[in-house]
C-alpha cells in the first residue's frame, strides 16, 4: 500500500473491475423436518402435545443424568485430585453421553482475574481516555499540516549530541496492484540483489529487510555464494531482518492464530537458513495498530516495535506529551509481563517527505531517487539537489533543522530517520544516489563538531540499542531507566490519516475471502493436529506405512504459506486489485482442497481398525469430504451420499479440545434413513427437505441432521442405513408471504402446517423462543427460559450510501452520506418456516440477502445461541452497503465491545464528535454489549466492521459495493463482489453480580464468558464430517479419542504444528510446536446449564494425564515462534499458564 503525498493528489483514473462475474444461478439450499399428519385435525394437536411432552421427559433425563455424572466427576476429582473430569466419550462407553454438569465446577481461584477492579498505572496513558480528551478539531499546522510549530534553542545538544541513524527501508507489499509473483519478478528480486552488491560496497551502509515471504522465494533462486553473501552482511551487521513475519499483517482483520502462523513461518525460515532472531517489530504500513501484534511478537521475544498508521490527532497529542515512544503494555496485564518498546511514527507517512522532520517540503529534497532527470519527483516543487562540496553546508544545515526539530518530539538525543518507500532500491543507480549522498552529508556532520550531530545509517535495532542505552536500559529488557518513558494500554484503531477519512471500510471490503480466510484457518489446524497424531501414532505402531508423511507435511507448508500471505495488509484487509484478490483467492481455495487432503489421509489411518490395511490412493482417497467448493469465488456445496442398504460409513472430526455435542447435517439421496452410532445404537435425526428456492424442494436429495458427538480432538463413526425409523423423523413447514400463508407445491416427503393467528412466529428449545415477525421473518425478540425473561432483540437491514463530496467511500475509506436507510424490498419477502425435532429455523428471502435463522434443539452449547447465516448479494447495486442491524432494549448507553483479532476485548465507546464511520471498529470474533442484567452478543465467522450508534443496538456491515477508488493508491472501486455468506451467533445473557457493573464503566477490559468463548469455537470450527467412499466391502473403523479428557473450558489448543526437519527435503520432523492459549473469562453470569463439557484448572494440564495411547517423550517451553527456549521448566510433567497467556512448547510425542 503506498503513501499519496499529502494534500496532493494527482487525479487518479478510476478502473472498474473487469473480473468474470459468477453466471451460476444461486440456489438456496436450507432444510427442514416434516411429519406426515394431518395439520387441522384433533389428532394431529394430540400427536403435537404427545410429542412435546415426549421430549420435555427425554430433557428431564438428560438433566438428571448430566447432574448425576457431574456428581461422579466432582468425586473422581476430590478423590485423586485430577483438575478436570475425565470425558467419557472414550471408546466403547455405551450410549457416550457426555457428563454435562448441571452446575459449571468453575474454580473460583479462576474467576478473580476478570473480577479484579481496575487501577491505573502511575505513567499509564490509557487509549480511552485519550479519546475522551481529545477534540478531534483538524486545525492547519502549518508546514507540519497537522501537527505544530517546532522550534528549537542552537545550544540544546551542546552537551550531548544529537545521534541520528537513518535507517533504510523498502516496502515490499506481497500483492497490492501486481501479483506476489509479478511484483517479485519486476521489482524485489532485483532490490534484493542489488542489495547485496551495494552493502558491500561500503561496511557502512545498512539495510532492513521484513517479509520473509518474498526473502525466502529469493533466497530458493541464488547460489550459494551469493548466499554466503547474504549471510555476512547479517553477521556484520549491515543487513537486519526486522519482525521477520511471513508478511506485515494486517492487524483489525487477522484472527490471531494466523498471525501466530505466519510469524512462526517467517522465523522458523529464518533459523533454518540464516540463524537468525529478530529482535525488533517493523509495521509502518498496516492500517491502524492492535496491541494484540504487540504481544505476540514480545512472546516471540522481540524487544522493541515501530508503528507508523495512526490517527492524525492522537499522534499530535502524543507528540506534544512526548509519549511518542512508550511500553505498550496489553490492558489485561496486571504487572509489566506484556511490555514492549514501541516507537510510533510522528507523522503523515512513511515515506522520506515524512520521515527526516515535520516540513515534507525540505525532507522531499533529501530523497535523492527524486533527482532531476529521473522518474519521480517532489510534488512540494522544490527537487533535491545533489551534493557537492559547493552546497554541502547549506544542505546540511537545512536537514540538521528538520533532524533537530523532529527530535524535540521525542525525549532522548538518539534520533530515527527512515529513508524509503515502497519497492524502493530497485535499480543500482537509486542505491548510489542515495547512499553516496547521505554519506557525503553525514561525513560533513561528523566532522564539524560545532554542530553537535552524529549521524550515520543503521538499521532499527541499532536505534533501539542507542536509545536505550541513552535512557540507561538493558539493550533487551523492559526495566524504565532514568529518561522513563510511559506505558500505553488500548489499540490503535480507527485509523484517520487526513479530515474525516477514517480506514473502516476495509474492516468489511471483499468479505467472501475474509470468510475464506476463516475457513483456511479451520482447515488447516484440523490439518496440523490429525498430521501430528498420525505421524505419533505410526511411529509408536512401528510398522512401515503408506502414509504419505513427507507429501502432506509440503501440502502443510503451502498452505501456512498462502494463509500467511493473505494475512498481509492489502490481502485479508481486500484493497487488492480485482485480479490480485483472485490471486489470493486461489491460493486459499487451492490450500483448503490440499489441506482436506491431509485431513482424510490422516483420519483414514486414524479410525482405521486394521492398520496395515491402510492404503493411500491420492486419486481414490478411502474418504471423501462432505463438503466442495467449486472455484474460488463460490460458496461451498454439500457432496450427496448415496444411502443403501448396506451401512455407509461417516467420520465425524471434532476440531474443539473439548468433548462436543454437534449437529451433523449431510446431503443423501433418500428420505429414508437410520443413523447408527459406531456401537449400532440408532441415533435420532431429522430429515428436511434441500431447497431450490425459497418454496421449491428438490426431490431427489434431502438434508440429514443428527445430533454427533465426539472424543477432544477425536473422530467419531456413524453408519447411514436405508430404511424406515421411527427416530428419524421429518421437518415440517409454512410459507408465509407478508404474514399471509402462501400456496406452494407440496413438498413431496413432507407436510405443511400452518398458524392461524396473527401472533408471531415461536421457534424454541430447551434454552430459548424467539418470536419471529410474520411479515418480514425477523426475529423480533428472544425469551430466555431459564428465568422467562423476555427482551426485545430486533433484527433489521439497513443501507449506507456514499457522501456527494469529492472524497467517497472506497476499499480503504468509510465515507457515508448519512444515517443508514432501513432496508425495505417493494415485495414482501417469502417466509419459509421449518419445524423439526432437532432443529427449527425460518427462512427469509429477500432480493439481496436470504436470512437463515436456526434454533438447534440440543441441550448445551448449540442449544445457548442463535444461528444466523445471511447470505448477500448486491452486485446489481451502486455505491451501496449493507448492514444487519440488532436493536434491543438494553441500556447499554454509549458503550459496546469488540474484539481484537480474536484474542482479547477491547471496551469501545461511541463519540457523538466523531463522524459516523470514525465509531466502526473491526470486529474479528464478537461485538457485545451490555447493561447491569444482560449482554447480547454478536459472534462472528468472519471479521467485519462494526458499530453500537444507538444505546442498545448493534450493526455489522456485510458488503459493500463501490463505484469509486479512494485515492489511497489502488486506482480502482470496489466491484467485484461475490454471493456472500456471513455467519453469526447471536447470544443473550444473564448477568449474575450486578456490583461489577460500577468497576466496568470504566475499565479498559472485559472478557466474554466461557459458553461465549465455546459458542466461537463451535461456530469457526464446526465438526469435519467425512464419509467413507462407496465400496462394497468397507473395513471397520474404530472412534479416535487422543485425549484422556477434555482439555479445561479456558484452555485452547491453538495449534499442534509438526516442525520441518533439518534434513533437505522439507519433511517433518519428530517435534511439533504445540501452543496454548489460556482465554481470559467472566464468571459473572447465570450459572445455568451451559453444557461445557469441561472445568477449569487453574490454568494447569498434567501430561501425564493428557493422552490416550501416546506419551510426552519430550517438552521444553519456548518462545511463541520457537526461536528461543526457556530454561526455567521446573515440572515438565505439568503445563501451567497465567490467564490470557499464549505459550509455546516443544513437544515430542512417542
Ligand atoms: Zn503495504
Amino acid at each position: 500500500m503506498a503513501k499519496r503525498p499529502f494534500f496532493f493528489t494527482s487525479a487518479s483514473s478510476v478502473t472498474y473491475g473487469t473480473t468474470a462475474r459468477e453466471t451460476q444461478a444461486f440456489k438456496n439450499y436450507s432444510k427442514n423436518p416434516n411429519g406426515e399428519r394431518n395439520q387441522n385435525g384433533q389428532l394431529g394437536i394430540l400427536q403435537d402435545k404427545i410429542d412435546h411432552l415426549e421430549r420435555l421427559l427425554a430433557e428431564n433425563n438428560e438433566i438428571i443424568a448430566n447432574i448425576r455424572d457431574s456428581v461422579i466427576n466432582l468425586r473422581e476429582t476430590v478423590k485423586d485430585g485430577k483438575m478436570f473430569p475425565e470425558g467419557s466419550m472414550s471408546q466403547g462407553n455405551g450410549e457416550l453421553l457426555p457428563p454435562a454438569p448441571a452446575l459449571l465446577p468453575i474454580h473460583s481461584e479462576d474467576c478473580q482475574f476478570a473480577a479484579r477492579t481496575y487501577s491505573k498505572a502511575a505513567d499509564g496513558v490509557q487509549m480511552l481516555d485519550v479519546y475522551d480528551l481529545l477534540s478531534f478539531d483538524n486545525p492547519d499546522g502549518g508546514v507540519w499540516k497537522q501537527g505544530f510549530d517546532i522550534s528549537y534553542q542552537d545550544n540544546e545538544w551542546d552537551n550531548e549530541p544529537l545521534q541520528v541513524f537513518v535507517v533504510p527501508h523498502s516496502h515490499n507489499d506481497p500483492g497490492w496492484l501486481k501479483t506476489f509473483d509479478d511484483y517479485y519478478r519486476d521489482q524485489t528480486q532485483h532490490i534484493l540483489n542489488n542489495m547485496v552488491v551495494k552493502l558491500h560496497e561500503d561496511s557502512r551502509r545498512k539495510m532492513i529487510w521484513s517479509e520473509i515471504s518474498y526473502f525466502s522465494k529469493w533466497w530458493d533462486g541464488i547460489d550459494e555464494q551469493k548466499r554466503d553473501a547474504v549471510k555476512r552482511l547479517i553477521e556484520s551487521g549491515q543487513l537486519e531482518v526486522a519482525t521477520g513475519g511471513w508478511v506485515m499483517p494486517d492487524e483489525a482483520n487477522a484472527h490471531y492464530f494466523a498471525l501466530i502462523d505466519q510469524l512462526v513461518e517467517g522465523h522458523q525460515w529464518l533459523e533454518r537458513n540464516l540463524g537468525v532472531k529478530p529482535k525488533t517489530g517493523w509495521a509502518v504500513d498496516p492500517f491502524g495498530h492492535s496491541p494484540t501484534q504487540a504481544y505476540l511478537l514480545r512472546q516471540a521475544g522481540l524487544s522493541n516495535m515501530l508503528i507508523q498508521r495512526v490517527h492524525y490527532s492522537v499522534k499530535k497529542h502524543f507528540a506534544s506529551q512526548k509519549t511518542l515512544e512508550f511500553f505498550w503494555r496489553q490492558n489485561w496485564d496486571q504487572d509489566s509481563s506484556s511490555d514492549i518498546l514501541c516507537h510510533m511514527m510522528p507523522f503523515y507517512s512513511y515515506d522520506v517527505p515524512h520521515t527526516c522532520g515535520p516540513d515534507p517540503k525540505i525532507c522531499c529534497q533529501f530523497d535523492f531517487k527524486r533527482l532531476p532527470g529521473g522518474r519521480i519527483s517532489c510534488p512540494w516543487r522544490i527537487p533535491p539537489q545533489a551534493i557537492t562540496d559547493n552546497n554541502i553546508q547549506e544542505r546540511v544545515q537545512t536537514l540538521l533543522d528538520q533532524y533537530r526539530k523532529k527530535s524535540k518530539l521525542f525525549r532522548t538525543n538518539v534520533l530515527l530517520a527512515p529513508l524509503g518507500d515502497d519497492f524502493r532500491y530497485t535499480e543500482a543507480v537509486e542505491w548510489d544516489q542515495q547512499f553516496e549522498n547521505y554519506q557525503k552529508l553525514f561525513d560533513y556532520m561528523n566532522s564539524h563538531p560545532e554542530l553537535h550531530v552524529q549521524a550515520q545509517f543503521g538499521t532499527i535495532s541499532d536505534y533501539f540499542e542507542a536509545l536505550r542505552k541513552s535512557t540507561g536500559m538493558d539493550p533487551v529488557g523492559m526495566n524504565v531507566g532514568q529518561l522513563a518513558f510511559p506505558v500505553l494500554s488500548g489499540d490503535l484503531f480507527t485509523y484517520a490519516d487526513r479530515d474525516d477519512h477514517y480506514w473502516s471500510g476495509y474492516f468489511t471490503s471483499r468479505p467472501f475471502y475474509k470468510r475464506l480466510d476463516r475457513v483456511l484457518e479451520s482447515h488447516l489446524r484440523a490439518a496440523e493436529v490429525l498430521y501430528s497424531l498420525t505421524l505419533a501414532n505410526i511411529q509408536k505402531y512401528g510398522q512401515p506405512s503408506d502414509y504419505p508423511a513427507v507429501d502432506n507435511y509440503k501440502l502443510l507448508t503451502e498452505a501456512r504459506r498462502n494463509l500467511g500471505l493473505f494475512q498481509h495488509h492489502d490481502a485479508i484487509a481486500g484493497t487488492g486489485k480485482d485480479w490480485v484478490v483472485v490471486d489470493y483467492g486461489t491460493r486459499l481455495y487451492h490450500s483448503i482442497l490440499n489441506v482436506k487432503r491431509v485431513i482424510v489421509s490422516s483420519a483414514h489411518w486414524l479410525v482405521l481398525k486394521d492398520k496395515p490395511a491402510y492404503y493411500h490412493d491420492p486419486s481414490n482417497p478411502f474418504l471423501q469430504m462432505d463438503d466442495v467448493q467449486p472455484s474460488q469465488d463460490a460458496l461451498p456445496r454439500k457432496t450427496i451420499l448415496e444411502v443403501g442398504e448396506k451401512p455407509r460409513l461417516l467420520v465425524a472430526c471434532n476440531p474443539t479440545e473439548q468433548a462436543r455435542t454437534s449437529m451433523v447435517t449431510v446431503y443423501v439421496t433418500t428420505p429414508k434413513v437410520r443413523v447408527l452410532d459406531a456401537l449400532g445404537h440408532v441415533v435420532r435425526a431429522q430429515v428436511s427437505a434441500v431447497w431450490n428456492d425459497a418454496s421449491h424442494a428438490a426431490t431427489d436429495v434431502f438434508q440429514l441432521s443428527f445430533v454427533a458427538q465426539a472424543a477432544p480432538l477425536g473422530l467419531s463413526v456413524y453408519q447411514l442405513m436405508e430404511g424406515m425409523e421411527p427416530r428419524t423423523e421429518a421437518a415440517k413447514y409454512m410459507f408465509l408471504q407478508d404474514g399471509m400463508k402462501i400456496s406452494v407445491s407440496k413438498p413431496e416427503h413432507f407436510s405443511q402446517f400452518y398458524q392461524q393467528d396473527a401472533a408471531p412466529v415461536h421457534i424454541e428449545n430447551p434454552h430459548l423462543k424467539l418470536s419471529i415477525s410474520k411479515a418480514t421473518g425477523l426475529l423480533e425478540k428472544m425469551r430466555l427460559k431459564e428465568d422467562d425473561s423476555e427482551f426485545l432483540v430486533k433484527v433489521e437491514f439497513a443501507w449506507y450510501g456514499t457522501t456527494s463530496n469529492k472524497d467517497k467511500s472506497g476499499a480503504y475509506l468509510f465515507l457515508p452520506d448519512k444515517e443508514a436507510t432501513i432496508y425495505s424490498p417493494s415485495q414482501p419477502p417469502v417466509v419459509r418456516v421449518t419445524k423439526g425435532p432437532l432443529f427449527s429455523e425460518v427462512t427469509t428471502t429477500f432480493p439481496h440477502i436470504t436470512q437463515n435463522l436456526r434454533l438447534y434443539n440440543i441441550h448445551g452449547v448449540e442449544g445457548q445461541s442463535v444461528e444466523i447465516c445471511n447470505t448477500v448479494d448486491i452486485r446489481g447495486e451502486i455505491n451501496r452497503e449493507i448492514a444487519m442491524r440488532i436493536t434491543s432494549d438494553l441500556n447499554s448507553k454509549d458503550r459496546f465491545f469488540t474484539d481484537l483479532n480474536g484474542y482479547q476485548v477491547q471496551p469501545r465507546k461511541t463519540m457523538a464528535k466523531l463522524p459516523l464511520q470514525a465509531n466502526f471498529y473491526p470486529m474479528t470474533s464478537m461485538v457485545y454489549l451490555q447493561d447491569s442484567g444482560t449482554r447480547l452478543s454478536l459472534l462472528t465467522a468472519q471479521s467485519l466492521g462494526a458499530a453500537s450508534l444507538k444505546s442498545g443496538q448493534l450493526e455489522v456491515i456485510m458488503d459493500r459495493r463501490l463505484n469509486q477508488d479512494d485515492n489511497r493508491g489502488l486506482g480502482q472501486g470496489v466491484l467485484d463482489n461475490k454471493i456472500t455468506a456471513n455467519s453469526f451467533r447471536l447470544l443473550l445473557e444473564k448477568r449474575s453480580s450486578a456490583e461489577e457493573a460500577h468497576s466496568e464503566e470504566t475499565a479498559p477490559y472485559s472478557y466474554p464468558s466461557l459458553l461465549s468463548h465455546m459458542s466461537f469455537m463451535y461456530l469457526n470450527h464446526p465438526f469435519i464430517s467425512m464419509a467413507v467412499s462407496q465400496r462394497s466391502d468397507a473395513p471397520s473403523l474404530i472412534p479416535y479419542s487422543p485425549l484422556s479428557a477434555s482439555f479445561p473450558c479456558d484452555m485452547h489448543l491453538v495449534n499442534l504444528r509438526a516442525i520441518q526437519s533439518k534434513e533437505e527435503g522439507g519433511g517433518p520432523s519428530e517435534q511439533a510446536a504445540l501452543i496454548l492459549h489460556r482465554k481470559g473469562f467472566d464468571c459473572g453470569f447465570s450459572n445455568r446449564n451451559t453444557g461445557l463439557l469441561c472445568t477449569t484448572t487453574r490454568g494447569k494440564i498434567h501430561l501425564e494425564k493428557l493422552l490416550t495411547d501416546l506419551k510426552v517423550k519430550s517438552i521444553s517451553h519456548v518462545s511463541l515462534s520457537l526461536m528461543h527456549t526457556h530454561s526455567s521448566d521446573a515440572n515438565p510433567q505439568e503445563i501451567s499458564l497465567k490467564p490470557m497467556e499464549i505459550r509455546t512448547y516443544r513437544l515430542q510425542l512417542s
